[in-house]
């Protein structure tokens, strides 16, 4: 149904958090003056469910220390609430200063994967434009970018999901590797109801507790379970060799690697029985329909493209990918997780999903922004790379950071906040004062979710209407304001900068047209409409009927020039950190139910906050037994980095040589502090799923 199709005073939105989007009726609550949700019956992906998150997503709106001013640190260190003028003037005359003295690449910016499409694309335009600078990433590095590239390197293109989420519920087994769904995006778990599940994870999670095999392996050696799996499918038999000979590439420099991977090798290094090898293989070869699903259990580490490639490996052999009713895919993250990274926000990247060093896609897009080839910067820093240079000798020495919390986020949190404190200048643009705003010299108050108009782009490449319900607080202005704003200042155009996100739409649709993410036939009256739209969706010349959008890639062919997808050549190598005597342990963090990424705004619901209050170590009891741990108390966790202090929480399912911990936490309980920054070569994706630790009681006052 179109976006009229509702009551008055109602709006049809999404949920403000996970890459799932889930559909929102969204209603206003006038005594309160927020507003009341429900779940949209209408849409698909979510088909009525909500996790406990959407559900209290409306206390976001009147939490109580919402941003409404814009401050400036003052010359004795406070935050001091002042005018917009005053706050982007400081913004561009220290701007101004630093890139005289130390040349435009001195400004770094920091985006985020819950910005919608039209920030991200206008955050790029304006670090490349107004600031000429190269140094632009965003959060998203740290969450899908081993997936992307691995995606990329295999089919030509990457898109979470090539399929639409509803495609799952035909499937007759599902593997899902390294991805919790049943506790991060609860409402998908109805699609795969009637699925057998695999799942890989070290962890029982909710997920794991439901399904038919549970393979339980030592973090950091997914890899090599992978191209075990691939080792017994191919030699017993079970290649879809009429597939892989028509579809794919590359199949036997692969199976050279995954040959040496026979199962007594694999559980030596994984842990995973002969057994359990056997029968995953089995299930899958079985089915008529299946699926290979990755999520950041197999992603977040430094070979975490190789290792998803050896899944997609998996796959290809199995005939899946391209074929209606199965595939591979990745579960995207963050709310604009996919959006985010088409856009122009990532380092390497321009809009339309372009690579930044592609001459054809460099002069495309000079073109829609009105100016030289040359005037567009080069590729700049992946994220912790650009994190780890700030205010040192060839780094950035101010930042921006719009919608992101890398304090409690990024891997090595301390140093990263080290860094930031050595800036000579930090702006940042929130609408709740973050831990890393909390730093900043200027603090920009920015509207929220169902404050603004916009379009967000979900885990299946679905394009979707964000709607505004609320008008923001007084204070507050949008993203793109405040980039027109402040782009003006800095001696750019005004136009370029147009601060209504139907106009940046557009602009965003004519800069991606003919490129991979190509959103040139999408509009906002097609979505209002109730059209479901998944790019590409390319414009049509004058009087042809409009491009129905691409729910489903690859069916036909991938797209390589020779329409065949590509087997990848990854062999297994340890993880960055391998246990020994003095860290004997594996750590490994992730996601809690009730809390979403740095916690930032879940922390603020007051019933997530009940649910989830405070940093947690799961520990197994003979781990806990050893090292003098009881259930309740609390535990430091340490690795060569730096240490953590978490409640300790007994879990008889988990590995005894793996703890557990979820990264929403701040300040003494971030998880981060202890994660590894080695960083995988290709996306260069931090290490977040495994490190060596030990762990010890703690006395806390
Ligand atoms: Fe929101 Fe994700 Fe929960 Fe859906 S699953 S309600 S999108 S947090």
């Amino acid at each position: 149904p179109g976006a009229d199709a509702v009551g008055a005073g109602t709006v049809r939105t999404h949920c403000p958090y996970c890459a799932l989007q889930c559909g929102t009726l969204l209603s206003r609550d006038e005594p309160a003056g927020g507003a009341d949700v429900r779940p949209d019956p209408d849409f698909p992906v979510n088909g009525g469910g909500l996790c406990q998150k959407g559900w209290t997503a409306p206390a976001l709106l009147t939490t109580p220390d919402r941003i409404r001013t814009p401050m400036v640190r003052d010359a004795g260190g406070t935050l001091r609430p002042t005018d917009w003028d005053t706050a982007l003037d400081t913004v561009a005359a220290r701007l101004a200063r630093i890139r005289a003295e130390h040349g435009p690449d001195a400004v770094g910016v920091f985006g985020g994967g819950g910005l919608t499409n039209e920030k991200a694309y206008l955050l790029g335009k304006f670090a490349r434009l107004a600031l000429g600078t190269s140094q632009i990433d965003y959060n998203g590095r740290f969450c899908m970018s081993s997936a992307a590239a691995a995606g990329n390197a295999a089919f030509g293109l990457d898109r979470g999901l090539p399929f639409p989420v509803t495609d799952l519920g035909a499937a007759e087994v599902v593997l899902l590797a390294g991805a919790n769904p049943a506790e991060t995006m609860p409402p998908l778990m109805r699609h795969l109801g009637a699925a057998q599940l695999i799942v890989i994870d070290p962890r029982r999670t909710p997920t794991a507790a439901r399904a038919a095999l549970h393979l339980q392996p030592r973090p950091g050696t997914d890899l090599a379970l992978a191209l075990g799996l691939m080792h017994i499918l191919v030699v017993d038999g079970h290649t879809d060799r009429d597939y892989v000979g028509r579809r794919t590439a590359g199949f036997e420099a692969a199976w050279k690697r995954a040959a040496s991977w026979w199962p007594e090798r694999v559980e030596k290094v994984t842990g995973v029985p002969v057994s359990d090898q056997r029968e995953a293989v089995r299930m899958l070869a079985a089915a008529r329909r299946a699926y290979v699903l990755t999520g950041r259990g197999a992603e977040q580490h430094s070979k975490g493209t190789d290792t998803v490639a050896a899944f997609i490996n998996l796959a290809l052999a199995l005939g899946l990918p391209g074929r209606e009713g199965s595939g591979y895919g990745c579960l995207t993250g963050q709310g604009n997780g996919q959006g985010g990274r088409e856009h122009g926000q990532k380092a390497d990247q321009l809009p339309g999903y372009r690579m930044i060093t592609d001459p054809a896609a460099r002069a495309h897009v000079a073109r829609v922004w009105g100016v030289d080839p040359e005037a567009v910067p080069g590729p700049g820093r992946s994220a912790y790379e650009l994190l780890s240079a700030l205010g040192t000798d060839t780094g950035p020495r101010a930042l921006l950071v719009f919608g992101a919390n890398p304090v409690v986020s990024a891997p090595r949190a301390d140093r990263v906040a080290e860094r930031i404190a050595s800036l000579d200048l930090l702006v940042v643009a929130d609408f709740v004062p973050s831990e890393t705003a909390r730093m900043a010299d200027v603090v920009l108050p920015v509207t929220q979710w169902a404050e603004e108009e916009g379009t967000m782009t979900n885990l299946e490449g679905r394009v979707l209407r964000r709607r505004r319900l609320l008008d923001p607080p007084p204070g507050a202005r949008s993203d793109l304001a405040v980039l027109r704003a402040l782009a003006t200042r800095l001696g750019d155009l005004p136009e370029r900068y147009p601060d209504e996100p139907r106009a940046v739409f557009e602009e965003l649709g004519r800069a991606s047209r003919g490129g991979p993410a190509d959103y040139s036939g999408i509009s906002y009256e097609r979505l209002d409409a109730g059209e479901a739209l998944h790019w590409p969706c390319p414009g049509t010349p004058d009087g042809e009927a409009a491009h129905p959008g691409t729910p489903r890639l690859f069916l036909d062919r991938f797209a390589h020039p020779d329409g065949r997808a590509r087997f990848a050549e990854v062999e297994h190598r340890p993880p960055a950190e391998e246990a020994h005597a003095e860290h004997p342990l594996y750590a490994t963090t992730g996601r809690v139910l009730a809390q979403y990424q740095s916690g930032a705004q879940t922390r603020r619901v007051p019933q997530l906050t009940a649910a989830a209050p405070e940093a947690h170590v799961e520990v197994h009891p003979d781990t806990a037994a050893r090292a003098g741990l009881t259930d309740g108390g609390h535990a430091r966790v340490s690795s060569a980095r730096g240490t953590t202090l978490a409640r300790v929480r007994l879990d008889p399912t988990l590995r005894a040589d793996t703890v557990f911990l979820p990264f929403h936490f701040p300040g003494d309980g971030r998880a981060n502090l202890i994660t590894n920054d080695a960083l995988d070569p290709r996306s260069r994706m931090p290490e977040f799923k495994v490190c060596a630790v030990r762990i010890e009681p703690a006395e806390l006052e």
